[in-house]
């Protein structure tokens, strides 16, 4: 996901410019403006994205879209005309449009994107998971077992039951 903002940098700061995202895995759309700011340029853009995940109850892989509305400025390194390298007080978190002028907005979907995903996801609301006490994945057939475990205390009283 890159775009060429020698022309942008060459306007007066405050300057638009609207984009169409292409489809890139993970990303399959959205649109971008990109704004000439005194240090660089402002990226707002909101990517549809599909995110990859296994579910937490019967770790079956699947994938969930999501739309991520990144915020972020990309400062300017080198002078647009003569290549020498400004100062900026920008440190190593921030994003930098490289010294060919390109920004590449890829890192910052995918940090957005840790932040937008599910703490728990599930391959759909209903998922019966995967049975505690055979393992058996329950989305494909239901097992034998029947309640919940039993827990060992309650089998050594059993035991004695039956002595
Ligand atoms: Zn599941
Ligand atoms: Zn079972």
């Amino acid at each position: 996901m890159l775009f060429h903002v020698s022309r942008l940098l060459q306007e007066p700061v405050g300057t638009k410019r609207w984009y169409e995202l292409q489809a890139e895995p993970p990303v399959h759309g959205g649109k971008a403006t990109l704004t000439r700011t005194p240090t660089g340029v402002l990226v707002e853009a909101q990517v549809d994205v599909v995110l990859e995940a296994e579910c937490s109850r019967c770790l079956t892989a699947f994938g969930y879209p999501r739309r991520v509305n990144i915020e972020e400025v990309f400062y300017q390194q080198v002078d647009v005309h003569t290549g020498t390298p400004i100062e900026t007080e920008a440190d190593t978190d921030n994003f930098f449009i490289d010294r060919k002028h390109t920004i590449d907005i890829s890192e910052a979907v995918r940090q957005y994107e840790v932040m937008a995903a599910e703490m728990q996801p599930l391959c759909r609301l209903d998922c019966p998971g995967i049975c505690a006490q055979c393992g058996r994945d329950l989305t494909e057939s239901a097992c034998a077992c029947t309640g919940p475990p039993i827990d060992p205390r309650w089998q050594a009283l059993e035991a004695l039951k039956h002595r």
